[in-house]
């Protein structure tokens, strides 16, 4: 038989979503894959038992429903302080995975070159890898996950098509200053770049941090295709509902390259998220204390076990550092870390450039229970684990 595409070679299944496969056989507390344990709001709940009897259950408008299309126009407005317009600047998609995937399909061409800073949410290399483009990765050093700027220039200064700006990020928990985006800017302009955001952790951001959309800064809009989605702001990741905000000449590319991969989101999920738009600014301070909270409750934790570990100033991760076990494979230690500890993890690896194996991911967008049931389980870890040095 002939041999399957090359292009599938050099990248692997995604490894967060193979951990949560792990922890269901071991039964481990899963804090590897990023997902809510609780309930989303009780209005978008609602409504999604109205809308299993109402005529939603047909293909919606490819580039998204009207209704939600609206919805989301008024609530990025006011977020982002600049206008979106609901018919012209968006396209709503299965998740932001695939905003990001067309949105890296309308920018590029085979062989053209994209910046993704390192460590990165692995989906990007794999995007990068399926559009035939070429990767230049450029580092995030800890603990601050500074980027150098000497080093960023030079990647633009390669012929860069676009830069992929995972803000707040994931895993490393950075959210950019005002300052540092203000720097991509310029060189998003002097090299005339576009850039491609990804803001699913937009509302999940803790004191005294606080979001920059990349698109607003001055001469953004124009370069700039902000990935978002719905599923961290209103617990609902498996609704796959994502989306894409550009000016109307991407958008236009964008609609094109959407309706050709998946048609559109599901409709009646749609519809149903629709009242979790229409939240007024109370609902976003509650999902900020909620995850300061969570974020408290896993630090402090960690921290009476002793367990060295980063400080998110947004997103819902933390690294922890693993190196005084000595492992030549975190993969290995994530497998006995569910097997053992019974607690999920991800290896640091799948997120780094760098050859790094000394961390490990945990993320905290669970019930306080369950971040205690897996403190619980941490306290054990010495014991479990023997350390190999
Ligand atoms: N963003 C989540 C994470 O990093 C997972 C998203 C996904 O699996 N689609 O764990």
């Amino acid at each position: 038989m002939k041999k399957l595409s090359s292009r599938t070679e050099s990248f692997t299944d995604s490894v967060i979503r193979r951990m949560t496969r792990v922890c269901n056989r071991y039964g481990a507390v899963n804090l590897s894959q990023g997902f809510p344990d609780f309930e989303p709001p009780a209005a978008i709940l609602k409504r999604m038992e109205e809308v299993a009897h109402e005529d939603f259950h047909q293909y919606a408008v490819t580039w998204g429903a009207q209704n939600l299309r609206e919805a989301l126009a008024a609530k990025q407005s006011r977020f982002m302080g600049h206008p979106v317009d609901p018919n012209s600047e968006i396209v709503i998609t299965c998740g932001s995975t695939e905003a990001m995937m067309a949105a890296v399909m309308t920018v590029t061409d085979p062989g053209d070159r994209l910046i993704v800073f390192s460590p990165f949410y692995e989906n990007y290399g794999a995007d990068v890898i399926l559009v035939g483009a070429e990767p230049i990765y450029v580092p995030l050093y800890p603990p601050e996950f500074n980027f150098d700027p000497a080093e960023l220039e030079a990647a633009f200064r390669q012929n860069a098509k676009a830069l992929i700006l995972c803000n707040p990020s994931n895993p490393s928990g950075k959210v950019f200053t005002r300052e540092e985006l203000l720097f991509i800017a310029s060189l998003a302009e002097k090299y005339d770049a576009y850039v491609i955001t990804d803001e699913v952790y937009e509302h999940i951001v803790y004191e005294p941090y606080e979001h920059v959309y990349f698109a607003t800064l001055p001469g953004m809009w124009e370069r700039t295709l902000s990935c978002s989605s719905l599923s961290k702001t209103y617990s609902i990741t498996g609704w796959r509902i994502g989306y894409i905000i550009a000016p109307p000449e991407i958008v236009e590319v964008a609609k094109k390259v959407h309706d050709f991969l998946t048609v559109g989101a599901a409709a009646p999920l749609q519809e149903a998220v629709v009242p979790g738009l229409l939240f007024d600014q109370s609902y976003y301070d509650w999902l900020r204390g909620l995850y300061t909270g969570k974020r408290d409750l896993l630090l402090r934790g960690l921290d009476d076990i002793g367990i060295a570990h980063t400080v998110p100033q947004g997103a819902y991760y933390v690294l922890l550092d693993i190196s005084r076990y000595g492992f030549e494979s975190d993969l290995e230690f994530c497998e006995l870390l569910a097997r053992d500890v019974g607690v999920g993890a991800v290896p640091g690896s799948s997120f780094f450039r760098e050859p790094v194996n000394h961390l490990i991911r945990l993320h905290f967008a669970k019930k306080d229970e369950t971040l205690l049931e897996a403190l619980n389980r941490l306290e054990s870890i010495d014991r479990k684990i023997a350390p190999r040095r």
